[in-house]
Order: C-alpha cells, then sequence, then structure tokens
C-alpha cells in the first residue's frame, strides 16, 4: 500500500530540498572507507536522501539506493521493509487460493440436480410439513420456497454472471502485489520510487473501483440501466483518479492532500449504492448481510487510514518499532482484513443471485 507519505515535513523538504543535497550526502559518504566496505548496510533516517524520507520515527534499518539485484534479493532479508513486502505477498496469496477455491466451487450451488429429482426432495420437504409442528412448518416451508425458486432459476436462467466477483478478487490481488513490490523496489533510485509509487496508487484505485462491482452488478442485477450507470461512474472516477495521479505536479506536498481527498471520496461514495440497496431491497436478508459486512470493512479500512495517518505506536516510542510493529504494517493488516470481509460479502452476492436470479 502506499509508502509515500503525504506528511512529509517541511523540515525535511528544507534540510534537503536540491540535487546538490545528494551530491553533498554521496561525498560525505565516500570519505568513511568503512562505509564503502560495506556498501549494502543498512542505514539511518539522517543518511536517506530526500524521496526515501517518509517516517521520522523510524530511527534505522533502511536500505538507500541499493542496485537492483540487492535490492530484489532484500526480500528474503531483515529491514525495516521486510513486513511491509510480507504482510501484501501473503494477502496476495491467500486471495490466490480464495479464488481457486470459488472457481473450483462453481456454482455456490451445486446445479447438477436432475429435475427429477429436485421434485423427489421438494414432495420430501412437503411430507415433512405435513408430519411436523408450527415452527417447524414455517422454517421447512422458508427452505422448501428457496429450493423450488433455485430449482426454477436453474431451470430456465442462464448461469449466476461471475465476471464483478472475480474482477473484485483480481483488483485485490492487483492492489496487493503491487504494494508488496512498490515496498521492496522504492529504494533502489527515485526514479523506481516514482514508477512504483504510480503502480502502487494504480493498485489503490483499482481496489477501489472493483469493490464496487459485486454491490452494484448484484444488488442491481434486475435493474441493468440503474447497474451501468453506477458501474460507469465508478469506473470513470477510478481512472480519472490514476490519469491525476500520473502528473508529476500532484506529487507536491501542496496536492499531495487532493490526491489523498480523491482516493478517500472514491471509496466514501460506495455509501451511496449501499444506502440505495438498503431502501430498495432492506426485506431481503442478503442486502441487509452484505450491508453489514461492508459496514466492517469500511471500518477496518477507516482505521488503517487513521492509524497510518497518525503514525502510531512509533510515534510514542522512536525507533522501537522500526523492525516490527510499526503503523504501517498494522495499516496492511488491516486492508486485508477489510478485502477479507468484501470477499466474504461477495460470496452472499453470489449465492443471493444464484438462489434468485432476476
Ligand atoms: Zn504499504
Amino acid at each position: 500500500m502506499e509508502k509515500t507519505s503525504f506528511f512529509i515535513t517541511e523540515r525535511d523538504n528544507k534540510k534537503c530540498c536540491s540535487s546538490s543535497c545528494k551530491e553533498i550526502k554521496i561525498k560525505k559518504k565516500r570519505r568513511s572507507p568503512s562505509k564503502e566496505a560495506n556498501k549494502y548496510d543498512l542505514v539511518d533516517y539522517a543518511s536517506l536522501p530526500t524521496f526515501l524520507k517518509h517516517n521520522e520515527f523510524i530511527l534505522s534499518y533502511y536500505r538507500s539506493e541499493w542496485p537492483i539485484k540487492q535490492t530484489i534479493l532484500s526480500v528474503f532479508s531483515i529491514h525495516n521493509e521486510t513486513l511491509n513486502i510480507w504482510t501484501h505477498l501473503v494477502g496476495f496469496f491467500i486471495f490466490l487460493v480464495l479464488t481457486n477455491y470459488v472457481i473450483n466451487s462453481s456454482p455456490m450451488i451445486n446445479t447438477t440436480t436432475t429435475s427429477s429429482l429436485t421434485h423427489q426432495v421438494i414432495l420430501h420437504n412437503n411430507l415433512q410439513i405435513i408430519h411436523s409442528n408450527d415452527s417447524q412448518v414455517s422454517q421447512t416451508s422458508l427452505h422448501v420456497n428457496q429450493t423450488t425458486t433455485m430449482i426454477k432459476n436453474q431451470e430456465t436462467s442462464e448461469p449466476t454472471t461471475r465476471w464483478p466477483f472475480y474482477a473484485y478478487m483480481c483488483g485485490a490481488m492487483f492492489c496487493l502485489l503491487m504494494s508488496s513490490a512498490c515496498h521492496l523496489l522504492s529504494c533502489h533510485s527515485e526514479h523506481t520510487c516514482y514508477l512504483m509509487l504510480r503502480l502502487d496508487y494504480a493498485g489503490i484505485s483499482g481496489l477501489i473501483v472493483t469493490s464496487f462491482y459485486p454491490l452494484v452488478y448484484y444488488s442491481f442485477t434486475c435493474h441493468p440501466f440503474i447497474r451501468n450507470v453506477y458501474l460507469t461512474a465508478i469506473t470513470v472516477f477510478g481512472i480519472a483518479t490514476i490519469i491525476v495521479s500520473l502528473f508529476p505536479v500532484f506529487e507536491t506536498p501542496e496536492y499531495r492532500s487532493m490526491r489523498a481527498g480523491l482516493f478517500v471520496c472514491m471509496a466514501l461514495s460506495g455509501l451511496v449504492p449501499i444506502m440505495h440497496k438498503l431502501m430498495a431491497f432492506g426485506d431481503r436478508p442478503e442486502a441487509v448481510v452484505t450491508a453489514g459486512y461492508e459496514m466492517i470493512m469500511g471500518a477496518f479500512y477507516a482505521l488503517g487510514v487513521i492509524v497510518y495517518a497518525a503514525r502510531v505506536p512509533e510515534r510514542w516510542m522512536p525507533g522501537r518499532f522500526d523492525l516490527a510493529g510499526h503503523s504501517h504494517q498494522l495499516f496492511h493488516v488491516l486492508v486485508i482484513a477489510g478485502a477479507y470481509t468484501h470477499y466474504l460479502a461477495g460470496l452472499v452476492y453470489l449465492r443471493w443471485r444464484e438462489i434468485e436470479g432476476c
């Protein structure tokens, strides 16, 4: 996830705002034979070039302008980005396994049941109703109604569209992989850092946009006009955000808050289709359950952003959390928790439409 701080201080900019400052630091390095001998040693915050200064509360264990080979191999060594890299790399593989699971369990409801067999099941259930008490009757009737609807849908309609669910899984995997790569490679050079951050922003935008797809598509399956308006709006919003983040001018401090605001607005706009879904289908348990998951997801993301922005706990004890436990690692874990919650919502959406169709 995004490593560039929106909060680089004025002091940092004044300290080292030109290429001459960088040259002075290189000269300083060259004066020390021991530094030359240990070229790939980890360094302290004070020795970093400006583009690597994001968090003054993490004091040491930095990689700085290492050759690309050493930078890539550092995925297996210990430094202050190790857990940032691996939290999202593990998250990527978790989503890969989950995607594979859903593909192999396609569809969520077994459609191989033959028509005659399912009618026998209904007959059996109806016999149960006759011989059961009142509370069991209502439960069994609900089950029979669902089964009957499901069978009708399977016999008369096409299989449930799955691309919105898979688009979300791909969006989550792309975001996690780009974030991991960004944390691994950004220390190589200022140019690499710039490129990786662009990919990281694209990954964040992709995750937010594709998070809308299952929500909008499955909630408004039977209302194609509304569904298409929402899908088009969020896709255009996401592409615009990616384009905006490509302009170098938006890397400057005065535009950073604007870019952060774009991501937050894009995420908050999800409240519109969620509220719309609840107003239109509030009597459906699937609509309520998925809205609950979406609120939990939002809480995870919001908590992650707060921890990220506040830079706690390292703010309270600078240097203590350099390797493990600092805010960015907590932020990564909360992002995975939020994305996993949305995956659970996606399963409910799939089941809803496989039962009910349109
Ligand atoms: Zn990150």
